[in-house]
């Protein structure tokens, strides 16, 4: 199934691919025809995730009577897919749930749980009912971003500070801010809330697999030198106590340093900036 930071990406790409378009929205399959009709030749004004869920926000067409902001609810469920590309739309294979597209690119769903249109009353419901959901650490990822953005501490420094967020380690640290290629000298308040929540969200993932494993493994199978059977000790990261090595990825020397009191590894080609 797909996890949360699998749907902020796709919240992410979507924004950047339709934020401000008039959308076109149609059903092939007909099963959300009528959530098509309202939202065909609305504006897309963004698109958030919560937990396993997306909305986009659409505001229905400027040229018609005053009316309100409508929402496409979507939950992937197991076996809910987003395809997106460039246009043109690509024939109509098996049972397409909904498309979306506008003058240079689409988006097609197939096989979602659910499909609706939401009214603003609704989407606030539905938010209060996921605040329960463990996606409690999305608003602690809300939290933090609000103290990191306010420092201009190095994000090094401040992933470790305690009063910002509890539990990163120094291997995590080291492994999250090289996954997303962020220098650890960044000040806190040169991340953008994007960045954070995407990070945020791979570090959720991370440290949970770690609690299951019993062990850290960061690296990606792909990366590591030996790419299939169990995970080697000295294959399971990134740059974690790997300085003087070659990274994984560039080949650049992995560096070392002292900071916040304890050692920092990070690769100065990756994580130029
Ligand atoms: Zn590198």
């Amino acid at each position: 199934m797909p996890e949360g930071h699998t749907i902020l990406r796709l919240a992410r790409e979507h924004q950047k691919l339709f934020k401000g378009s008039v959308l076109h929205v149609d059903s092939p399959q007909g099963k959300f025809a009528e959530g098509a009709e309202l939202l065909d030749g609305g504006r897309l004004i963004g698109v958030q995730a919560f937990g396993k869920h997306s909305l986009h926000r659409f505001r229905p067409f400027e040229d018609g009577p005053p009316r309100f902001d409508l929402w496409l609810h979507v939950h992937l469920g197991l076996y809910g897919k987003w395809v997106s590309g460039p246009l043109p739309l690509p024939e109509v294979v098996g049972q397409v749930r909904l498309r979306i597209w506008d003058e240079h690119h689409f988006a097609q769903l197939r096989g979602a749980t659910v499909s609706e249109v939401l009214t603003a009353e609704a989407v606030k419901t539905l938010q209060a009912r996921l605040g329960e959901d463990p996606l409690k650490s999305r608003d602690a990822g809300a939290t933090s971003y609000a103290k990191v953005s306010r420092s201009s501490k190095p994000i090094g420094l401040l992933l470790m500070d305690q009063a910002v967020m509890a539990g990163v380690g120094n291997v995590y640290r080291a492994e999250i801010l090289f996954i997303h290629r962020i220098d650890p000298h960044r000040p806190g308040n040169q991340v953008t809330e994007e960045q954070w929540q995407l990070l945020w969200a791979d570090l959720i993932t991370l440290m949970r697999a770690g609690v299951r494993a019993g062990r850290i493994v960061t690296t990606a199978p792909a990366d590591r030198e030996k790419v299939s059977g169990p995970v080697r000790r000295d294959d399971a990261h990134y740059v974690y106590r790997r300085h003087g090595l070659p990274c994984r990825i560039c080949g650049t020397e992995v560096l070392m340093e002292e900071f916040g009191g304890r050692r920092l590894y990070w690769c100065p080609t990756c994580q130029a900036t």
